[in-house]
C-alpha cells in the first residue's frame, strides 16, 4: 500500500506551491526537500534557482503565456502571505525599458495590471533611472502589485500552508525516484534518501537545475551557469524593479534588478542581472556545485556593473560582490509541467521568470493529479508538455 497519495520532490518555488494545492485539495501529500547549503563552497547540493532574498514580480510581459500564469499567482499573494503568516511581497512597481513595448503594455491592461508608457525624464525625476538613448527605446511603468518578492519567504510560506492541510515534510535530499508496479499490485513510487524510503501512489519531480536525473529520464534543459551582481549602495533609495532590453553592450542582452531588499545577514543589497548568448552550461550535479562554490564569472560582473552605472548616474554603484546561480532552460520556453513516466510528473525549468508565477505553475502541476485533469484554455498541459530526449 502507498503510504501517501502523492510524493512532490523538492521543496523550492514550484514544488512547494505543488504541495500547498495538493494539500488543500485533500490529497495525502509528502515534500522531500533538500535544505540549502549553510555554505555554498563546502556544499554538495542540491542547489536552487530560488537561494536569494528579491525576484521582480509583474504582470507586463510580451508573451501572453507569462502575463497570464503571473497574474493569476499575484491575486493570490495576499492569500498566502494572509494564511501563512510570512509576508513576501513589495509592491513597489516596475519600470520596463524596451523597444516596441505597446504588446507587453496590453498584455497587463489586459489583465488588470497599471502599465502605461511614460515620458523618459519624468523616469528620471521620480526614480533616477537614466534610459539610454537607443533608436526607438521607450519606457513604461507597471506600479503595484508589480515590485518584488521574496522567493525564499515565498517557498516558505508555502510549505507552512501545505503542512497546515496535512501535507508531511521531509527536509533532505531525495537519491532515488523510482517507480515500479509489484506483482498484483499497482503502481507506486519509491523515494529515497536519508530518511530510509516512502512510497506514493504517484510522485512529482520539482527539482529545479537537477531536472528528471533521479529517476534517470533525459529532459531536454539547458542549466545555465550564470552570474548576478549585489551592490551595496548605502541607504536604500526607493526604486523599482526594472528590466531593460535590449542593452547596448557587447556582452549582455538585456538586464534587469530587483530594487535593494535586506539580506539574511542584515545588509540592504540591490541585485543585478542580465540574459548573455551561449552562457556555459552544467551537464549533472558536480558541474552545478562547483559553479555555486565560485565567484562566477568576471566578464559578466563587469558588464553588469558598467550598464548600471549608465543606467544610475546619480548612484554611487563602488561596493559590489558576485553570486553565483543556475537558470533551466526548457525546450519551448515555459516551464515543463506534464507526465514523463507511469506515476512520475514533473514541473520544472523555470526559465529565469517563473519565481513570481510559481504558484499558478504549482496549482496546474496539481491538477495532473486530480480525476479530472487539466483542462485549460489560455494555459493548457500543451503548452508545458515536457520534452524528454533518446
Ligand atoms: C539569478 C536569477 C534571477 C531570477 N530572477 C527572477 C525574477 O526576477 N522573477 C522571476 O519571476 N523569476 C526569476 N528567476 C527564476 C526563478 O527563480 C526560477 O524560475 C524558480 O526558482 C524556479 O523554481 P523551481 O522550483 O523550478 O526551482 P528551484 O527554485 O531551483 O527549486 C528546486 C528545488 O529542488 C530541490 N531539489 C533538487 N534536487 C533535490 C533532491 N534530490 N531532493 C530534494 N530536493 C531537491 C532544490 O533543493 C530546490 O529547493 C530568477 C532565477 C535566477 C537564477
Amino acid at each position: 500500500m502507498a503510504e501517501f497519495d502523492v510524493a512532490v520532490v523538492g521543496g523550492g518555488l514550484m514544488g512547494s506551491s505543488a504541495a500547498r494545492h495538493l494539500a488543500e485539495a485533500g490529497m495525502s501529500t509528502v515534500v522531500v526537500a533538500a535544505p540549502e547549503p549553510d555554505d555554498w563552497a563546502l556544499g554538495v547540493g542540491p542547489f536552487a534557482s530560488h537561494y536569494d532574498s528579491g525576484r521582480i514580480t509583474r504582470i507586463i510581459s510580451a508573451d501572453p503565456v507569462w502575463a497570464e500564469l503571473a497574474v493569476r499567482s499575484i491575486n493570490r499573494y495576499d492569500d498566502i502571505a494572509e494564511r501563512s503568516g510570512i509576508a513576501f511581497h513589495d509592491p513597489r512597481g516596475l519600470a520596463w525599458l524596451g523597444i516596441g513595448i505597446e504588446s507587453a503594455v496590453n498584455n497587463s491592461n489586459d489583465r488588470g495590471g497599471t502599465a502605461r508608457m511614460v515620458d523618459p525624464e519624468w523616469l528620471y525625476n521620480t526614480t533616477g533611472i537614466r534610459m539610454p538613448t537607443t533608436p526607438g527605446m521607450q519606457c513604461a511603468m507597471e506600479d503595484g502589485p508589480a515590485g518584488v518578492i521574496n522567493p525564499r519567504d515565498l517557498a516558505r510560506a508555502q510549505l507552512v500552508l501545505a503542512e497546515q492541510a496535512g501535507a508531511t515534510l521531509i527536509y533532505a535530499a531525495a537519491d532515488v525516484v523510482q517507480p515500479h508496479t509489484p506483482p498484483g499490485a499497482s503502481l507506486s513510487v519509491t523515494v529515497g534518501g536519508p530518511f530510509g524510503s516512502i512510497t506514493a501512489k504517484k510522485a512529482l519531480l520539482a527539482t529545479g537545475a537537477y531536472a528528471a536525473d533521479l529517476a534517470g529520464i533525459d529532459l531536454q534543459v539547458r542549466r545555465q551557469l550564470r552570474t548576478t551582481v549585489r551592490v551595496d549602495i548605502g541607504p536604500a533609495p526607493e526604486m523599482p524593479s526594472l528590466i531593460i532590453e535590449p542593452v547596448e553592450h557587447p556582452h549582455i542582452n538585456d538586464l534587469y534588478w530587483n530594487p535593494p531588499v535586506r539580506y539574511p545577514d542584515g545588509r540592504v543589497l540591490f541585485k543585478v542581472g542580465c540574459e548573455i548568448e551561449n552562457a556555459p552550461e552544467a551537464q549533472g550535479a558536480d558541474e552545478i556545485a562547483a559553479w555555486f562554490a565560485g565567484q562566477g564569472d568576471p566578464v559578466e560582473e563587469d558588464a553588469l556593473v558598467q550598464t548600471t552605472r549608465n543606467l544610475l548616474p546619480d548612484v554611487d554603484v563602488n561596493h559590489w560582490e558576485t553570486v553565483p546561480c543556475v537558470i533551466t532552460r526548457t525546450a519551448h520556453k515555459y516551464p515543463y509541467v506534464g507526465w514523463v513516466d507511469d506515476g512520475l510528473a514533473v514541473a520544472l525549468g523555470g526559465n529565469g521568470s517563473s519565481a513570481k508565477s510559481c504558484d499558478e505553475i504549482g496549482r496546474l502541476a496539481s491538477m495532473l493529479f486530480t480525476d479530472g485533469g487539466w483542462e485549460d484554455p489560455v494555459v493548457g498541459p500543451e503548452v508545458f508538455a515536457p520534452v524528454v530526449l533518446g
